[in-house]
């Protein structure tokens, strides 16, 4: 495991801690949990109710699940994606599992409703970035680099999906599913223990999460603070809601006193400008994920995108310090330190 993997894992161990005091019941209770490490973060499922015979094999399962996606999925070690990228530069005509191939669809329908935020054809330009290992690159890209990506700009509109097969006239079309893999494999645990008949359930990739069942009360989801150690904020869930955070803190190094990090902006080439972090709720995972990121991308112009993608709760932190969200998620948000000036948003566009 990289040192930066391992630094990551540190720091969401402390806030797993956090959330499961805020989330949980106390010691007595009728808990069962389970945690290990894919998709680049602990994943910690927590069940309520549940026998452990009833309960193990479905865990078993989940757990290889994302394993599995972990391995098809991955953005630059050997995997079916990069096999799959390697023919799209080609210009091939490339087979793609029926699995894959519904994951290109749903994401090709958020790049849609996002107006090309959230782009999953960013691979090239992320590797670029140097974002495409294990650790943290040392430097940024020259300006022409980024601008000879920007002239020849890969979209997920130029991705032909048809009988089983992907191909794209752009050879610089590069998938990576990093902005929106964690929410597809939690929407498909939460279907796998419904299947097994568990109705009360939090499924967390890393602080990103789906809870289902209002068991004796809701679970109560801690928000991280993007600047301090600690929760910034709390959200008590409703039956059946997904709760995604972007932040500039995830993965991000310093060169020459700034900070760069991962959530890239398609249309400028360099990281998202002006957000901190930005959090949405919303019943689906997938789309919970896919969304967080193009807020996140969008700016101040979040606003447009959420009612564009049909998100209506969302807390936005700028990178300033100040508070923005909708009034649907004022409704149902506890802040859990001080914080700067908070603006509701009285109407959406
Ligand atoms: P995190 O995974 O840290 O919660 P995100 O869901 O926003 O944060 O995902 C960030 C990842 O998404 C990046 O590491 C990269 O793989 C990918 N990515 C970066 N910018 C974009 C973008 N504009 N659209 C789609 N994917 C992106
Ligand atoms: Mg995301």
């Amino acid at each position: 495991m990289t040192a930066e993997l391992h630094k990551r894992i540190a720091v969401l161990g402390l806030l797993l801690a956090t959330l499961l005091l805020t989330g949980c019941q106390p010691a007595e209770s009728p808990l069962l949990e389970r945690r290990f490490i894919a998709l680049g973060t602990i994943i910690d499922i927590t069940l309520y109710g549940a026998e452990a015979e009833q309960a193990d094999p479905v865990l078993a399962a989940i757990e290889r699940d994302f394993h599995r996606l972990h391995h098809d999925w991955h953005a630059w070690e050997d995997s079916r994606l990069t096999a799959l990228n390697t023919a799209l530069q080609r210009g091939e005509h490339a087979p793609v599992p029926a699995e894959l191939m519904a994951v290109l669809k749903q994401a090709r329908a958020l790049n849609r409703s996002s107006n090309g935020l959230f782009e999953p054809a960013i691979g090239g330009l992320m590797a670029l970035w140097g974002f495409h290992s294990n650790d943290l690159p040392d430097s940024v890209p020259d300006n022409d680099t980024i601008a000879a990506w920007l002239a020849g700009r890969p979209r997920m509109t130029d991705l032909a999906l048809e009988n089983g097969q992907a191909h794209s006239d752009n050879p610089r079309l590069q998938l990576d599913l990093g902005a929106f893999a964690k929410g597809v494999a939690v929407d498909r645990a939460i279907a796998a223990l419904r299947a097994a008949g568990i109705d009360n359930a939090i499924v967390n990739a890393g602080g990103d999460l789906r809870a289902i069942g209002a068991r004796d009360r809701p679970w109560r989801i801690g928000i991280r603070h993007p600047r301090a150690p600690g929760v910034l904020a709390s959200i008590a869930t409703r039956n059946d809601e997904s709760i995604f955070t972007s932040g500039d803190y995830e993965r991000y190094f310093e060169f020459e006193g700034k900070r760069y990090h991962h959530i890239i902006d398609p249309r400028s080439g360099y990281p998202a400008r002006d957000t901190a972090s930005l959090t949405v709720i919303h019943s689906e995972a997938a789309t919970a994920d896919a969304a967080a990121t193009a807020l996140f991308v969008a700016g101040d112009a979040w606003p447009r995108t959420a009612a564009d993608m049909g998100i209506e709760r969302v807390l936005r932190v700028r990178a300033d310090g100040t508070v923005e969200m909708t009034p649907a998620m004022a409704e149902r948000i506890r802040f859990e330190t001080e914080v700067e000036p908070v603006v509701v948003l009285q109407e959406l566009p």
